[in-house]
């Protein structure tokens, strides 16, 4: 190990470049959930499997897969040839093409509660399109969201999706936090922000009967990778029908990677309506909204809009159709043996070095989690772990070739082999060594 340590990898160019592209670009990049990162934002050449290379030669183990969508890992074959062959046949019509009635179709085979869909290009947009569905259907005005959930960056969802504990109010009354300054104060009158894991808080919410809609990640992945608790979704459910609210799973990240079918299939339990993104098309720019028929159909025949310029745009629904093929079952059960062996890797390598840290979720979704003696439950148990920590880890992962992210959970995808995973192993081992 002592080569390792006293080579680490640098990168240089990649802070030059960034420095450099920031008389053109506002920071250097393109999203804010890329700036801020240490010891620099990197600039790629390319990506291949498992593997991404940067500007200063560097290759690198990438378990932020674009924040989670290559399941199929960088460059696959079969998707590069659909997208190949597409682009022959033209880029963009505004109007019907076969390939996206087979991309629809095949959502609608995979995802059990969807009877219907629409697909988008982004999350945060389908996510508005569902919202806007449910209160159509309600006539009602209020959403429930809950704490450390993201649901995209517009106005009226990003409220407490990191809030500092000192001004999030009490763990069990939280008081909505604006996650940027600039947004409509008045954008929170129609949102209760609720904790998440805690069914007794939400039916009493629910009961005063003036509930459009809930929305939440049916097991929390952006803030980490927290499991709903035994008996919770179908308690949700439950009480959302009784109260006539309708339930959203946002599957943007859990879609087509817990399972097939996501959270949904994964835990037994439908929603009214889903929201997906990311891994339904590896890395192209597609989202859908999905669910019961008679909510999509209020877009046809029930006075709600729904548009896009680019939504079912050919080339990528060729995308999304070479990736949903490819999800099948034997997929999963690899990328399951993979991740939960990386897992079990990392706690050893941890308690060997003497370092206090949990390490949870999904084998392909985890979280590692310092400071903490049993795995979070929700939000408030997240934001008690020891983030430097952890930053000062993910630094020390990449010097020695291994890329995950600093805000966030490790992703997973099938070209994550047994070889790739032991590396990564031997990784976390030496900057465990180092930490402590
Ligand atoms: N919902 C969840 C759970 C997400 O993790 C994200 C993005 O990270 C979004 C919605 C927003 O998706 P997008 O970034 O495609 O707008």
């Amino acid at each position: 190990h002592a080569t390792r340590l006293s080579s680490p990898l640098s990168f240089e160019q990649s802070a030059r470049q960034v420095r450099d592209n920031s008389q053109w670009i506002s920071g250097g990049v393109n999203s804010n959930f890329r700036l801020n990162i240490s010891p620099t934002p990197l600039v790629f050449e390319r990506g291949e499997g498992p593997y991404l290379y940067d500007v200063d030669g560097n290759r690198l183990i990438d378990y932020y897969l674009g924040m989670g969508p290559m399941i199929l890992g960088h460059r696959p074959e079969a998707l590069c040839d659909a997208v190949r062959d597409q682009i022959e046949r033209g880029i963009l019509f505004a109007g019907q093409t076969q390939v996206e009635a087979e991309a629809a179709r095949l959502v609608c085979e995979l995802v059990p509660c969807a009877e219907r869909m629409r697909f988008g290009t982004s999350g945060s947009e389908v996510d508005q399109a569902a919202l806007r569905l449910a209160r159509a259907a309600t006539e009602r005005q209020k959403v429930v969201k809950f704490e450390g959930h993201y649901h995209g960056w517009f106005d009226n969802v990003l409220w407490s999706t990191a809030p500092s504990l000192d001004v999030a109010g009490p763990a069990d009354q939280p008081v909505p936090v604006a996650g940027s300054k600039g947004q409509l104060p008045q954008s929170a009158d129609a949102l209760d922000v609720l904790p998440w894991n805690n069914l007794e808080i939400l039916q009493r919410r629910l009961a005063k009967g003036d509930v459009a809609a809930v929305i939440m990640e049916a097991a929390m992945c952006n803030a980490g990778a927290v499991h709903p608790a035994p008996g919770y979704l179908e308690g949700v459910r439950e009480a959302c029908t009784r109260y006539g609210t309708i339930l959203i799973f946002d599957e943007v990240i859990t879609g087509f990677r817990l399972a097939p079918g996501g959270a949904q299939e994964r835990f037994g339990v439908l929603p009214d309506l889903a929201t997906f993104g990311k891994a339904i098309a590896n890395g192209f720019p597609v989202a859908a909204i999905a669910g019961r028929a008679d909510l999509l159909d209020m877009f046809s025949s029930g006075g709600v809009v729904h548009g896009g310029t680019y939504n079912a745009q050919p080339i990528s629904m060729a995308a999304t159709v070479a990736t949903l093929r490819s999800l099948k079952p034997s997929l999963y059960s690899l990328i399951d043996q993979r991740g939960t062996r990386l897992m079990e890797g990392m706690r050893e390598a941890f308690a060997s070095a003497g370092v206090q840290a949990v390490v949870t979720g999904f084998p392909q979704i985890f979280h590692v989690a310092f400071g903490l003696d049993a795995p979070a439950r929700d939000y408030r148990d997240l934001a008690r772990s020891n983030k430097k920590a952890y930053v000062a880890f993910t630094t020390g992962l990449l010097h020695r070739g291994v890329r995950a992210l600093e805000r966030g959970a490790w992703f997973m995808s099938v070209t994550h082999d047994d070889a790739v995973v032991d590396e990564t192993i031997a990784a976390v081992a030496d900057v465990a060594r180092e930490l402590k």
